[in-house]
């Protein structure tokens, strides 16, 4: 499949997701890296970004609650260029009444190829990388070819 280039600036949109048992340590994360955050735009799902907002003095556009269908919103932004990153604290070890959500939101964040740290350590070592604050081109299949695929109806007769 050909690729397509999409561009991504140096501020960054990104969003921020975390699971009840994991909220404390996107908190402490975030805290720690305050600064390098606050030149980006940042989305968050409804609890996730009220705890933010409490804590840090930053600007969080905040969407639905996950469960009520937050993760839904970001998967739309993802496709719709208008969210390039996630941080995405899910907890490993509980069942989520929305886990088909989870689901479908890691998928839309790889199959538009932007960046998602799942977890403290990766997240430490992207918001790090000299890729951050730069400008950085993305790689993104051309979806054209399957959107004008063949479809075979048969010949419709019975
Ligand atoms: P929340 O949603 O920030 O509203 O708790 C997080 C999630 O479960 O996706």
């Amino acid at each position: 499949m050909q690729q397509k280039k999409i561009n991504m600036v140096p501020d960054k949109k990104i969003a921020l997701v975390a699971h009840d048992n994991k909220k404390r340590d996107l908190l402490e994360w975030a805290k720690y890296n305050r600064d390098l955050l606050s030149h980006h735009e940042i989305y968050a799902t409804g609890t996730t970004g009220e705890t933010l907002t409490r804590e840090l003095d930053l600007k969080i556009n905040k969407l639905q609650s996950g469960p009520l269908g937050g993760d839904q919103q970001i998967g739309a932004k993802i496709v719709s260029n208008e969210i390039d990153f996630l941080i995405f604290f899910w907890d490993p070890l509980e069942p989520q009444p929305h886990d088909p959500d989870v689901k479908a939101l890691l998928r839309m964040a790889v199959v538009w190829n932007i960046p998602i740290a799942c977890n403290r350590a990766t997240a430490d070592f992207m918001i790090s990388s000299p890729l951050m604050d730069g400008e950085y081109t993305r790689l993104v299949p051309d979806y054209e070819e399957y959107r004008t695929r063949n479809i075979d109806l048969g010949s419709g007769k019975r």
